[in-house]
């Protein structure tokens, strides 16, 4: 299909301008407040308007008073814009990769760009004028897409946006794949490079669809991710890593749909207050306090289970909550507490020992918003007769909700 029709062109170019100019758009919004590796998307996009540009900038396609317009020869057009689309599906797949936040050496993000591109387009200077160009352009397809959607297949599991990439590679697998193996075992002929014919519209078009797609489901992704910074951000205690007040309770909630009965009851509950806490931001200074209660809440970490909460309930006072625990249980987690916190290197950044005192009780249910604060009001009692004499772990008795 020659385009020496000035609407035809004007049908293409508009469309074109258009789309592109939409897709940079929605990428740029969509990464910006990000960090700077994701614009490998917006770099990905900007390939792919390339990749077109370079297909209608060919002699011949173009009409004759455009021809001034025809740098490429159409051989070299056609190994510059399908090298180009491989380079955008390798800017895209880096751009993921760094979403998913996995690191890799440099090398491997050269690799995933240089590698293809330099094996494809060696073999595609070789193969120009033969049957297997087409297989050999469709297999390099495969290759990238693939390695793309081995990089998405993790974000699965984070983001829903990933599973509308997934979809669209699983189409384009097949799609190139076919391609490729029709083209390998019954070979079309060499392809006409005096007639240029790079694309036709439907293809174009298909071509432009999928790429939106592709870039509304990144930019979906980058929202979903900054909504959960935000989320985690604000149920979060910077100081320490825990929890605070209102990330208990949506954690606690959440456990109580996802965990079944028997695997939650006993459930422990223990409310820990540092020792003389005044007294060492008296004597070291706030900052050294500051480390006191990022050491004690690493200490905590350290030796809690998975679905173990660990809540700062405000100043140097922490809420544990220990699902499928018994009060003799979690007794057995104070004691090791205390005595990793005894362990801890006396050094000149914390020249003193953490102590804390702490009230403990169990329950076997915990079926109401309300019960969860009898609970506290029962634990925060016997912290109270803790405190009395410190240093020490004081039990609820029977407790009954
Ligand atoms: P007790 O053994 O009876 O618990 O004595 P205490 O000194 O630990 O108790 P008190 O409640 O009187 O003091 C708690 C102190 O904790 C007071 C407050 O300045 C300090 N504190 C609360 N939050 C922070 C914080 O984020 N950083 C630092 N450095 N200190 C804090
Ligand atoms: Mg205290
Ligand atoms: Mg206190």
């Amino acid at each position: 299909m020659l385009l020496n029709d000035p609407v035809t062109l004007l049908l293409i170019i508009i469309p074109f301008g258009l789309m592109t100019t939409l897709m940079l758009c929605l990428s740029y919004v969509g990464s910006s407040g990000h960090r700077a590796p994701l614009h490998g998307w917006i770099a990905g996009d900007l390939v792919l308007a390339a990749y077109r540009a370079t297909d209608l900038l060919q002699p011949g396609v173009l009409p004759p008073a455009f021809g001034w317009l025809g740098i490429l020869q159409p051989e070299t057009a056609f190994i510059v814009s399908t090298s180009g689309l491989l380079l955008a599906i390798g800017c895209h797949t880096l751009a993921l990769h760094q979403l998913a936040d996995t690191p890799r050496p440099r090398r491997w993000q050269t690799g995933v760009l240089a590698i293809p591109l330099l094996i494809y387009g060696l073999g595609a200077g070789v193969l120009l004028h033969s049957a297997y160009l087409l297989a050999w352009f469709f297999l390099f397809c495969v290759i990238t897409i693939g390695l793309q959607c081995s990089v998405t297949w993790p974000l699965r599991k984070r983001f829903r946006g990933a599973w509308a990439l997934l979809a669209g590679h699983a189409a384009l697998l097949i799609f190139h794949g076919c391609n490729a193996l029709t083209s390998a075992i019954d070979p079309p002929g060499p392809v006409n490079f005096d007639e240029p014919d790079m694309f036709s519209l439907p293809a174009l078009a298909m071509d432009f669809m999928v790429s939106f797609l592709f870039t509304l489901s990144f930019a979906l992704m980058l929202q979903e991710q900054l909504r959960q910074q935000v989320v985690r951000l604000s149920i979060t205690d910077t100081l320490t890593g825990a929890l605070n007040r209102r990330g208990a309770v949506s954690t606690i909630l959440q456990q109580e749909r996802r965990q079944g009965a028997a695997q939650r009851y006993p459930l422990a509950v223990a409310m820990v207050d540092l020792d003389n806490f005044k007294r060492i931001n008296d004597q070291h200074g706030h900052a050294v306090g500051d480390l006191a209660l990022q050491v004690f809440a690493r200490t905590v970490t350290g030796l809690m289970r998975k679905d173990d909460v660990f809540v700062r309930w405000g100043g140097e006072e922490f809420l544990l909550v220990f699902p499928g625990t018994d009060v003799r249980q979690a007794q057995g987690f104070m004691k090791r507490l205390r005595d990793a916190l005894e362990q801890l290197p006396s050094s000149g950044d914390l020249p003193f020992r953490i102590g804390f005192s702490a009230g403990l009780v169990q329950t076997s249910s915990m079926d109401r918003r309300e019960d969860f604060e009898t609970l506290l009001r029962a634990v925060d009692k016997a912290l109270y007769r803790a405190k009395q004499v410190r240093g020490r772990v004081e039990v609820v008795e029977a407790m009954d909700l």
